[in-house]
């Protein structure tokens, strides 16, 4: 059976395109394979968060993650640093990669602008090596991720590939699995920029799953659209209206055909009315079920300590062998 894996940092609250990007395919999908999924609390860290926030935001995740369809008798639902090989192999893996290629990946150029000049840079600049380990450490073959992501898979194969080159068959290497619909979800505000789970709690171009639904409904009037007028997919004249049929096909699970058949006489205020009602839905069903689990810490604690137990027996099993292939088992 194939290995799947993802994870989400627990950097600011979950959004709506978190879950599209992610945690859906997923869950879909989770009986189809050996399933794990984890808090990436080290990947967090790599620029400063408040301990108590971060804190916070693990049991959120765990409570989203469980209210998303996760199901912890066929998944381990884990964090990152409870297992602690993923740091063991992610300083490996950081042989296998240059300074130049670390230098030139699209995320760590474009959140390097966004830090100040002497901030601390080095978490950011190596997040692809423990990446990579997040991934090889388990041979996972399936990676549900946004299309945010494609580069950093593609860097975990080179990584693997190289160290397979090197010291023989070790790693097997993975495929990126992007959502053909919501690949990448743009702000409301600005349909131009990806919605990111580091915008302001109360910017207006985000759908954080966890805001009250009125305020929902209210982002979703005031997207950004055009003055066409029409309601139809075309992502690259009409990333507005395009960003929108895409948050209702997923969350009705239709194809973008249908909905531009289906909206084609539509005018953008109602247009709008109807993906803020399916959003709102939506996102109000996982809502309650992530305020049961979310009022029970001991047991969301207690899901992540049987989640690390079960993934340590992959990753130890896995990191003797790395270890072996080095020459570091005497
Ligand atoms: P992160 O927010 O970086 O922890 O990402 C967690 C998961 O959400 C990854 O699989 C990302 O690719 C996915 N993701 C983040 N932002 C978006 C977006 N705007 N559209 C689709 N997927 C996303």
């Amino acid at each position: 059976m194939k290995t799947m894996i993802t994870g989400v940092r627990p950097t600011g609250s979950i959004t709506l395109a978190n879950y599209i990007g992610g945690i859906k395919g997923f869950v879909e999908q989770q009986y189809k394979y050996n399933s794990l999924i984890f808090i990436a609390d080290i990947h967090g860290l790599t620029t400063y968060i408040d301990p108590k926030e971060i804190r916070n935001n693990i049991l959120d995740i765990t409570a989203m993650y469980m209210a998303c369809g996760i199901d912890i008798n066929n998944t381990a639902l884990f964090m990152q640093s409870d297992v602690l090989e993923h740091c063991n192999l992610g300083f490996l893996m950081s042989f296998q990669c240059s300074v130049g290629e670390l230098s030139r990946m699209t995320q760590f150029k474009s959140k390097k602008q966004q830090l100040g000049k002497n901030e601390k840079d080095m978490g950011l600049f190596i997040y692809p090596t423990l990446m990579a380990a997040d991934i090889l450490l388990y041979d996972a073959e399936i990676v549900p991720v946004g299309a945010d992501q494609r580069q950093h898979i593609e860097k975990t194969r080179d990584f693997g590939e190289r160290f397979n080159n090197i010291y023989g068959n070790t790693f097997k290497l993975p495929e990126y699995q992007i959502p053909k619909i919501g690949a990448k979800i743009m702000n409301l505000q600005d349909p131009t920029i990806k919605m990111s789970k580091s915008a302001p709690k109360d910017d207006k171009g985000t759908i954080f799953m966890l805001d009250d639904i009125e305020i929902t409904r209210k982002k979703i009037m005031s997207a950004c659209t055009d003055s066409d007028g029409k309601v139809y997919y075309d992502e690259e004249n009409k990333p507005g209206i395009s960003n929108l049929i895409s948050l209702i096909c997923v969350v009705n699970n239709i194809t973008i055909e249908e909905a531009n058949e289906k909206y084609k006489d539509y005018n953008y205020k109602d247009f709008k009315i109807e993906v803020a009602d399916s959003v709102c839905n939506f996102i109000k069903e996982i809502q309650d079920k992530f305020y049961q689990y979310r009022n029970d810490e001991k047991y969301l604690k207690e899901i992540l300590t049987n989640g690390a137990n079960k993934a340590r027996v992959y990753a130890s099993k896995k990191m003797k062998f790395v270890k072996e292939k080095v020459g570091l088992s005497i």
